[in-house]
Order: structure tokens, then C-alpha cells, then sequence
């Protein structure tokens, strides 16, 4: 078997929102860092942003061709006739579920950058009103740390990442390094400033990953619209074009392409990882790359299964499972609350090519506030994310000329999308599938994964309050939905290997550094203790900096 021994100082395994962080940091530190990535790499080569769909073979309009080999990943739009190849095939790479617990894991990618490449860019500080939630409502555990530990890496990820907002002075929604917001449309201002006065909430221009001002070579957004698509000006967050690009650019970090983790090698003896082995995904051949340590960033579900199917007879349920905790109290956000609006007599014109802000408005959490008393009907909170949209009027009835002027007729209308915090509960777990193989011959996973009478209660009242903030800023034509029932499908996993003080309750410390094996760390979201109801990206980059810079001390002291 081809072995690079001894080669490196850190092996970091993903190069998405985590280890594209990882890798920078600890290359531009000056270590040897080999960045193992199960995806192709990436490049500005692929950026379709600006083709129209008339170039493409199918127009962009035949779901049911993507779907024959993504028909989970395609659920999601984001997975289309420009992007499907960037996601994996469903086919080669599955996972299962109980029949009676549907679960969609969707945006599963296999490119440079991870989910980075196609994600919705909102980044949102959490506070200590989410690091010490248990405390205040008394249901599961603190975080190992507060919101002072964190803040200057928010600080630090924020400059660099190029994130537009406004200061709003709301202390469950820490202000941030912004740079200016974008302006808002006619309908978002209207619905903005009518919810404020009539219900007194504030209604915010979204927190986004998106630039409104140039820095480190990259370009201002110039509004064309399809991030996912990627952005050849640079002007959205992309691991494979910012942090991937710095650690590369040091000449400490190698890219590893197309190489999937298989498992953590180890010396028992010594109680320590040494490596990585791995499969090529064109060759199919397995390698093993060693490393003094190894950083785990391949997303919280692909994390766990790598930690899983690394059992030695020392841990024999789970490499650094010592507490038996790894693989359960993983959760997701809940998303099926929500409406819709029309706002007539806003606009007057629309074309094809109009330009197309790629940020909206955004509602902070209202519910369970510090100074409230407690609502009744559950625990945690929920934000919304608003976006608005000018569109023809497709819809408009008849035929003929009558058909044809009212299709023309501009449509300004707002979609309201509940985000909200999922209660970690033990049995929804991840576990391998003793019958199932992918086919480079990894064990997969079978995921346990449903919501609970929280959830429920919390979606109801998304719905709920989404009408009522519609109806409040004058809209017409307002459509609210909430499927409590509805298959899970989420795309903020977190808290596989959750971090904790007690080694007996948790995988991981407060640096992510599992608690068994002092060289072996999982900087995505595996470890997070809860999942506030605000995006978790910023968080997962924040830590994983944090936690990097631990990591090169204790290396340092050579207590690694
Ligand atoms: C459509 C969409 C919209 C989103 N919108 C938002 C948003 O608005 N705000 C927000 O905060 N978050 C958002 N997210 C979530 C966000 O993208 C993730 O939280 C973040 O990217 C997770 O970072 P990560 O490093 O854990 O994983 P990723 O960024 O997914 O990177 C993991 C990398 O690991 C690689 N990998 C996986 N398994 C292996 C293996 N066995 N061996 C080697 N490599 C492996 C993958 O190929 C991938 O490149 C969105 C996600 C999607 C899909
Ligand atoms: S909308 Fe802005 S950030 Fe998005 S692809 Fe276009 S220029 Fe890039």
C-alpha cells in the first residue's frame, strides 16, 4: 500500500467551511498540512453564474435527468443541471435510514470548498443566550465555553470573509465586523418598517457572506444573482478560493484530491493517531498518509462515520467513543414554517436580465427572549430568513393577447423561511449500516433522525407568525404553510461528537480535541453542544480557528 510517512505535521480531512480554515492557519503558520479532500478540485474554469440557461442542454429544465442520479441531492435546487456534477450520486455514496424515519441528506458535495460552493452565505454570531441556553431553561447541557472565548475569532473570520450587515445593538444577535449593507428593496423596506411599527420586531438587512467592497483581490458583488453557480469575481464566501487558495499559496499545504477518508490509523500502544487511510476515488486503490496529528472537517455526519469506522479493539464502538456518546444528540435545523406575499403596485417594470440581490432581510429570534416570560408552547427560538423577488406573472389565466400582457405584468412578492433551533435528544444517532457498502467499500450510514413535540409546536408557530407578519405589512395574496410531518430534510447538521467539561457526556473539549486521544481533533460542527437557531457557518469557522491555534501550543509545548 503507497505510504507518505512522516511527511506532515497535521493531516485535515475536508476542505469545505472547517478545513479550508484549518489548512490556512496552520500552513501559514509554517506547518507541513496535507488537506484530504474526497472531492475533485475546483476552479473558476466551472463558474456558470453568468450562462444563461438557453446554453445548456437541457435549459435547465429537466429535473427529472439530475434527478436519476441525485435524487436526494436534488431536492434542493441548488443541485441543478449547472451544479449536479459538483454534488455526489446518490448511487455510489449512500446512506440508509428506518423506513419510518425519512431523512434527506442533501448537499453533499465533492468539489474543493465543500458546501461552500453552493451555500445561502447568511452568518450569524451566536451569544451566550446560546452557549448557556441549558442554563437559563434547564433542558441539555452548556457549551464548554462563552461567547468572550469566541469573539475574536468572529472578529478575525469576519474581516477576512467579507460579511455585509448593519449593527443592530441586539444582544442575543452580536453586532460583528461588518462591512455596509446591502439596500433594500421596495417590498423588504414596506415589510420592514410596517412589522417593526405594528409588532415591534426588527426586521434586519441579512448578515451575508457577500462583499460590498473589495478586499484581498476579490471584486464587490455586482448583483447577477446565482451564487450557487460560483462567482469568477470572488464576491461570495468559497473555501476553494479564499482559505483553500491562502494555504495552498503558503507552499506548506498539499491537496490532496479525490482522496475519501476511510479511517484514522492509530498506535494503540501509544494511544495515538497516526494517520489517515484512504481511498482514490478513480483508482479505488487505498493509500495511508501519516501526520504528528489529525484534524477531522469533513461535515458532521461524514465525521462520525470516519470516527466509526475507525474502532480498534481498544474502542470498540467508535474511535474516541470512550463515553459512548458519538453518533447520537445530532440535530438540524427545522425549516417548514413559513409564507409568502405579494406586494402590489411596488413595481412596474421587469425584465429578464434585471439585476438580482443575493441578500435579503432577515427576522432575529423573538421568542424566549432573556426579559420574556417563558412562551408556553416550546423551548428555543427560530429567526426568519426573508427574500424578495420581481417576477413575470406566470400564473396569470386565459390565452391570447389578454394572457400575453398579463404575464408581463411585474409581480413583487416576499418569501418568509422559518430557521429554528432543534432540541438535541439521544435517540436521533448516527450509526454504520453492517449491510451497506458505498463503492469504494466504506461502511455507511444508517441515520436515525425525527423531530419531536418541540419541533412541532415550533413549526406551527412559524407558520402562524409568518402570516401574521405578512398580513401586518400589508400584503396580498398571502399563502402560509407549516408540515410538521413532513420528511426531515435539513442542511445544519450538528453535534455528533458534541463537546462538553465531562469526558463521560462528551467526545470533544472546548477545542474540539477528542477527549481519548490528545492528536486527535473534529473541527466542523460534529461538536456542537446545541444548534442555535442562527446559521452555523460562521461558528464552525470561528472555532476551527480557535481550536487550531490550541492545537500549534500544545504542539509547541509538545504536549501533542
Ligand atoms: C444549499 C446550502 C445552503 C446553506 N446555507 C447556509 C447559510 O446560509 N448559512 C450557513 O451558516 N450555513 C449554510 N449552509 C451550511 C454550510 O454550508 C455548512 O454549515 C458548512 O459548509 C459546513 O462546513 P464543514 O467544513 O463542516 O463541511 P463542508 O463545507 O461540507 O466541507 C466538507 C468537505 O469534506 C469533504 N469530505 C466529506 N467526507 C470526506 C471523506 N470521507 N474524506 C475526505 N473528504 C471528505 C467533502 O467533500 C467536503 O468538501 C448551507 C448549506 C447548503 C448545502
Ligand atoms: S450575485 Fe454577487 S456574489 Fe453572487 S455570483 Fe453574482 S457577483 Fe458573485
Amino acid at each position: 500500500m503507497p505510504t507518505q510517512s512522516n511527511l506532515y505535521d497535521v493531516i485535515v480531512v475536508g476542505s469545505g467551511a472547517s478545513g479550508g480554515w484549518a489548512a490556512k492557519r496552520l500552513s501559514e503558520a509554517g506547518l507541513k498540512v496535507a488537506l484530504l479532500e474526497a472531492g475533485r478540485p475546483q476552479s473558476d474554469k466551472n463558474f456558470s453564474e453568468h450562462t444563461p440557461p438557453f446554453a445548456l442542454k437541457y435549459r435547465n429544465q429537466a429535473p427529472e435527468i439530475v434527478r436519476k442520479l441525485r435524487p436526494v441531492q436534488s431536492v434542493f435546487d441548488v443541485c441543478n443541471e449547472y451544479t449536479q456534477n459538483w454534488f455526489v450520486n446518490d448511487f455510489d455514496e449512500p446512506y440508509t435510514t428506518p423506513s419510518d424515519k425519512p431523512f434527506l441528506w442533501m448537499g453533499r458535495l465533492r468539489m474543493t470548498g465543500g458546501r461552500t460552493n453552493v451555500w445561502g452565505r447568511v452568518s450569524l454570531r451566536y451569544s451566550d443566550f446560546d452557549f448557556k441556553a441549558a442554563s437559563r431553561d434547564g433542558y441539555g447541557e452548556d457549551w464548554p465555553l462563552a461567547y468572550k472565548d469566541v469573539e475574536p475569532y468572529y472578529d478575525l473570520v469576519e474581516k477576512y470573509v467579507g460579511i455585509c450587515g448593519s449593527a443592530e445593538g441586539l444582544e442575543h444577535l452580536p453586532d460583528g465586523q461588518f462591512q455596509p449593507p446591502m439596500p433594500l428593496t421596495c417590498q423588504e423596506a414596506v415589510f420592514a418598517n410596517r412589522v417593526k411599527a405594528k409588532l415591534g420586531r426588527p426586521v434586519i438587512p441579512t448578515r451575508s457572506a457577500n462583499l460590498t467592497k473589495p478586499i484581498n483581490g476579490r471584486g464587490p458583488c455586482h448583483f447577477c444573482g446565482p451564487c450557487e453557480r460560483g462567482c469568477i469575481t470572488h464576491s461570495y464566501f468559497n473555501a476553494a478560493f479564499t482559505t483553500v487558495a491562502d494555504a495552498l499559496a503558503t507552499g506548506k499545504c498539499t491537496l490532496i484530491s479525490n482522496a475519501m477518508a476511510y479511517k484514522v490509523l492509530t498506535d494503540s500502544a501509544k494511544n495515538r493517531a497516526t494517520g489517515i487511510l484512504y481511498i482514490d476515488r478513480n483508482t479505488r486503490q487505498p493509500h495511508e498518509v501519516h501526520a504528528r496529528a489529525v484534524i477531522l472537517c469533513a461535515q458532521t455526519q461524514e465525521s462520525t462515520r470516519i470516527l466509526l469506522n475507525s474502532a480498534t479493539p481498544q474502542y470498540s464502538n467508535g474511535l474516541a467513543n470512550s463515553s459512548g456518546v458519538l453518533g447520537h444528540y445530532i440535530t438540524a435545523h427545522i425549516r417548514s414554517g413559513g409564507g409568502t406575499g405579494e406586494f402590489p403596485g411596488l413595481v412596474t417594470k421587469h425584465t429578464i436580465s434585471s439585476p438580482r440581490k443575493p441578500v435579503g432581510i432577515y427576522i432575529p429570534r423573538f421568542r424566549n427572549l432573556k426579559n420574556d416570560p417563558p412562551y408556553k408552547k416550546f423551548l428555543r427560538g427560530y429567526g426568519y430568513e426573508i427574500e424578495s423577488g420581481i417576477d413575470f406573472n406566470f400564473e396569470a389565466p386565459g390565452f391570447g393577447e389578454a394572457y400575453k400582457k398579463a404575464v408581463r405584468e411585474p409581480r413583487a412578492s416576499l418569501d418568509v423561511t422559518g430557521f429554528g433551533e432543534m432540541l438535541p435528544r439521544w435517540d436521533n444517532f448516527l450509526e454504520l449500516d453492517p449491510q451497506k457498502k458505498d463503492i469504494f467499500g466504506i461502511p455507511v450510514l444508517k441515520i436515525h433522525f425525527s423531530d419531536a413535540e418541540n419541533e412541532r409546536a415550533m413549526i406551527q408557530d412559524m407558520g402562524a407568525s409568518a402570516g401574521e407578519m405578512l398580513e401586518a405589512a400589508g400584503a396580498k395574496n398571502i399563502k402560509t404553510y407549516a408540515h410538521p410531518s413532513a420528511p426531515r430534510w435539513a442542511l445544519h447538521e450538528a453535534g455528533a461528537a458534541r463537546m462538553g467539561a465531562d469526558p463521560k457526556k462528551s467526545v470533544l473539549n472546548q477545542f474540539q480535541q477528542t477527549h481519548d486521544i490528545k492528536n486527535l481533533f473534529v473541527m466542523d460542527a460534529s461538536g456542537f453542544t446545541s444548534n442555535p437557531c442562527q446559521n452555523p457557518t460562521l461558528t464552525i469557522m470561528s472555532l476551527a480557528v480557535r481550536s487550531c491555534d490550541y492545537l500549534m501550543g500544545e504542539m509547541k509545548s509538545n504536549s501533542l
